[in-house]
């Protein structure tokens, strides 16, 4: 009886095998061929293009999602204005270790063209320069030939290569740019930064009205729950790319317990974009009270108890903890003049701003790239981010302003006066400023 149960287990081994075997003859079989059947192209074994097919499956399973077809044939049509030839497109996407010629590579097996397609492309661009998540469009005629390259340059731009029979030709095409202005409105719950983001600000923009404020508002000790913020916005779309950009802050309000700040954006005579509140006076100062992001302020200037020493000693700056990482700006517009560790105050970035101020940033994670003595900085631009080293407690900026070789309260500090628009460029900044107003209303319930 053994060998009989022994048989049976066979059979029904054996069995279950041949189901498996089916199985996937059927299933394997039409999943392997889903590519084919719609979204892959049929690439027959042309003359020119000497594609196998099989080469340009096994390439689609190596790069997964990197080549798939668009089927939608209104924007194929959009991207091929004025052809009425049925067209495909080929989507590639550059991904780490990848170069152009290499990508091209399956799609060019004339050596000849793949030359002179990348010795053309290299005069508009530096091919060493893509990176990753590029895009790259190949679009396919109707003899299955590739005759057209597209590569997105900028948000308005792009390079294209047409393969003609004999040569190669590149051409810049600008594309249109719709823009439009947007209006939000919020009560602040939190911050500005955590309420902005509730209310789907971009992020761009919400940086950018922080950076504005931060020259008259200590986020900290005067921004209360239900204030208001309201401000209008350049949004920037490409119709053919369906993509959005974002372009200037127009206009900001900030209604704070006691005081109202509106500021409006203005080109000067000088020709430098900037804003200006109703008075037509510069709202940007010669340095930041808060080189930060809306950090919260942790420590201030003054008298304390050492955290790590426990004496008492003169805290000579203010700290503003923040999470490991966080962007810290130029107070003002300057030359470095020191970069590296200096003692407890760990890593440590110096600014000379002019003959009297300086400012100094302490315990950072790490310096912006690049970033090195003697190099000038504007005021805004990322030099460093925070960290905890040096005698830190946790991660935190300590930061100094340091008035004729003393470190002075930030918080108290008598800023340097800014520029007050007059005569014909305060008339014209008040025509302006009434339109965007105006823009603003208009936008905002829309
Ligand atoms: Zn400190």
């Amino acid at each position: 009886m053994p060998v009989n149960i022994s048989f049976v287990i066979k059979i029904f081994l054996y069995t279950i095998l041949l189901f498996l075997c089916l199985y996937f003859m059927v299933n394997g079989f039409n999943e392997l061929n889903f590519y084919k059947s719609e979204n892959i192209i049929k690439i027959n074994r042309d003359l020119n293009l000497k594609i196998e097919n099989n080469l340009i499956n096994e390439k689609l399973f190596e790069n997964e999602s990197d080549i798939f077809l668009k089927k939608d044939d209104d924007k194929i049509k959009n991207l091929e204005k004025g052809s009425s030839n049925k067209v495909e497109k080929i989507l590639i996407t550059i991904k780490k270790n990848d170069t152009f010629a290499k990508v091209i590579d399956p799609y060019f097996k004339d050596n000849k063209v793949k030359n002179d397609i990348i010795q053309e492309l290299n005069k508009a661009y530096n091919l060493k320069n893509l990176k990753i998540g590029q895009n790259i469009y190949l679009f396919i005629n109707k003899e299955n030939i590739i005759n057209k390259i597209v590569i997105p340059y900028d948000f308005s731009t792009d390079i294209i290569i047409n393969v003609l029979e004999e040569r190669v030709e590149l051409i810049k095409e600008k594309s249109e740019i719709n823009e439009e202005i947007k209006s939000k409105k919020f009560t602040i719950k939190s911050s500005i930064y955590e309420d902005g983001i509730k209310y789907n600000v971009p992020l761009k923009i919400l940086s950018d009205i922080i950076k504005l404020y931060s020259f008259d508002v200590d986020f900290q000790r005067d921004i209360r729950v239900n204030d208001q913020l309201e401000f209008s916005y350049e949004v920037l779309y490409n119709k053919e790319r369906d993509q959005e950009s974002y372009g200037e802050l127009k206009y900001a309000s900030l209604t704070l317990q006691k005081s109202i700040l509106k500021y409006f954006v203005f080109k000067t005579d000088e020709g430098y974009i900037d804003y200006f509140d109703l008075k037509g006076k510069n709202v940007k100062k010669a340095l930041m009270k808060t080189p930060i992001d809306g950090a919260r302020l942790s420590s201030s200037y003054g008298m304390r108890k050492h955290p790590i020493s426990g004496y008492n000693k003169l805290h000579k700056g203010v700290d503003f903890a923040a999470p490991k990482g966080t962007p810290i700006y130029a107070a003002g517009n300057g030359i470095v003049e020191f970069v590296g560790r200096n003692g407890g105050y760990g890593k440590y970035i110096r600014i000379r701003h002019n003959n009297s101020y300086k400012t100094a940033y302490a315990h950072l994670n790490n310096y912006k790239k690049g970033l090195h003595k003697g190099l000038r900085v504007n005021q805004g631009d990322i030099i460093g981010y925070v960290g905890s080293t040096g005698r830190s407690t946790g991660p935190h900026l300590h930061y100094e302003i340091i008035y004729n070789g003393k470190q002075i309260n930030p918080m108290k500090m008598k800023l340097p006066p800014s520029k007050t628009l007059q005569n014909e460029e305060l008339k014209r900044f008040n025509l302006e400023r009434k339109k965007i107003y105006s823009d603003f209303l208009f936008n905002l319930y829309e």
